[in-house]
């Protein structure tokens, strides 16, 4: 057949319609959905055709491609995978699960009218952000607060209301970029306050503060340096040192805390990521930190500190712009109401419960992988290794773990880009020519879709 009598033979859109398949599908989906596949195959076979890739017309391949067409596309652009890289605050992953509380109420709250502004004893409009008050003033003690859309959000705004046109004092080695676009020069440039910075990279002291206050000075901001460290010969000042200069000189004190974690972590094992309840009895008047990090909650800024200076942020216009969803202030309040009991925390908030796991659990978890992988004929052994706990907190501290090793019969990078094409894909790393798994982040009910997604990977 010649081209055009291809042309001609290819079936019209109301005979594709009339198959047997494609009426099933239509009792399944909407029909302009279908019609829009039909159509999108038709005009893909049109196009092979001229190309001359296509030189015969099979009917039965034109209806499976439709019904493909049709089952990738219903598939969320935003879907499940399955962590296996042991970082527990993954920001590219998403950062925390949430609590089975947090999700019940964020369910509740997202399906029914709520009193999100509006004072239920008055009969009036209330304060959106009235709930997460209460919630974080029964969890540590400080006088006021106030939420925004995420942390970088909160530096701003705090930065923006409290130093605009004035100038902000700032350590030369606290001067971090964080995830590639967060970047503390720059976001105090968009805020309209005046970075100044003092000491060298690697030291800094109290008298390099006081030199650099003058009458323009508005604050005297600390920023928590996240995941990155410098070791060695080093020098920084205290939050408490901090506070007694400020105190001098009457200049507010902000700690950007970044991660950002109600419970002490040190007993744990962990010295880098100071509580904040810490900070707060340091004396610091403004303290910013996550939502989505340590805490284990929402995407979320969080502002504490003294009423003054809230006051003064609650009524900046942009507030507005930043201001958090009803969904993100449910998650928050029952994730903080978890805080309550630090056991209820650790057992029930995912993000403390991965990075608090004791290893021996995790440990029956790599075994049970490994095992299942080993039944179906794949070569695996579990090891011991270290996980990074990631996404900016907890600076260095590599944990204990324990991780499935595989090794694939083809290059590693092929393979892992296999797994990331399973359902649900599964994101793994690879060390030394094999393809780990480390099991802190791996959840018990996953372990049967990743032995699935490792037996097609290495068979395709
Ligand atoms: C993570 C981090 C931020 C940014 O927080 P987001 O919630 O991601 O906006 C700011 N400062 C520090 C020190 C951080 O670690």
């Amino acid at each position: 057949m010649n081209k055009s009598e291809l042309l001609r033979h290819i079936p019209s859109v109301d005979r594709i319609l009339k198959n047997e398949d494609i009426q099933q599908l239509l009792n399944k989906h909407p029909h302009p959905v279908v019609l829009e596949c039909v159509r999108a195959v038709l005009d893909r076979w049109r196009d092979n055709i001229l190309s001359g890739s296509i030189t015969v017309i099979d009917k039965k391949k034109i209806v499976g491609e439709i019904k493909e067409t049709i089952n990738r596309n219903k598939k969320y652009s935003l879907t499940s995978v399955i962590n296996a890289t042991g970082v527990v605050i993954h920001t590219n992953l998403g950062r925390a699960i949430l609590a089975e509380e947090a999700i019940k109420h964020v369910v509740e709250t997202a399906t029914s009218y709520s009193n999100l502004e509006y004072d239920l004893e008055k009969g009036q409009r209330g304060k959106r952000y009235s709930h997460i008050v209460n919630a974080i003033k029964k969890v540590v003690d400080v006088p006021s607060a106030v939420v925004v859309n995420n942390n970088a959000a909160a530096v701003f705004i705090c930065l923006n209301s409290l130093a605009r046109g004035k100038e902000v004092i700032v350590s030369r080695g606290e001067l971090v970029e964080i995830g590639g676009s967060f970047r503390i020069p720059d976001v105090m440039a968009q805020s309209g306050a005046v970075l100044k910075e003092v000491g060298t990279t690697n030291k800094t002291r109290i008298s390099d503060y006081a030199s650099a206050i003058n009458e323009n000075t508005a604050l005297l901001l600390k920023v928590h340096k996240s995941n990155f460290k410098i070791t060695g010969f080093t020098e920084e000042v205290s939050v408490s040192n901090l506070v007694t200069l400020g105190k001098e000189k009457e200049i507010p004190v902000m700690v950007d805390l970044g991660s950002g974690c109600f419970i002490d972590l040190k007993k744990y094992g962990f010295h880098d990521e100071p509580s904040i309840q810490h900070i707060l009895s340091e004396g610091a008047d403004i303290v910013t930190f996550s939502g989505d990090k340590l805490l284990g909650s929402a995407q979320a800024g969080f502002i504490l500190g003294k009423s003054e200076f809230i006051e003064i942020i609650s009524k900046n216009p942009l507030m507005r712009a930043l201001r958090v969803d009803k969904m993100t202030l449910a998650a928050v309040e029952a994730t903080l109401r978890l805080y309550l009991d630090e056991r209820k925390a650790i057992e029930q908030i995912p993000t403390l419960r991965m990075i608090l796991e004791d290893t021996e659990s995790i440990k029956k978890r790599a075994t049970t992988l490994c095992k299942r992988l080993k039944k179906e004929g794949i070569y695996a052994y579990t090891k011991e290794d270290i996980s990074m706990p990631g996404g900016g907190s907890l600076p260095e501290s590599g944990v204990k773990t324990y991780v499935v090793a595989v090794k694939p019969n083809q290059v590693p990078q092929e393979f892992t880009k296999k797994l990331r094409q399973a359902e649900p894909p599964v994101i793994a790393r690879i060390k030394d020519d094999l393809v780990i798994f480390d099991a802190r982040t791996i959840q018990e009910k996953e372990i049967p879709l990743i032995v699935i997604a490792v037996k097609q990977s290495l068979t395709i």
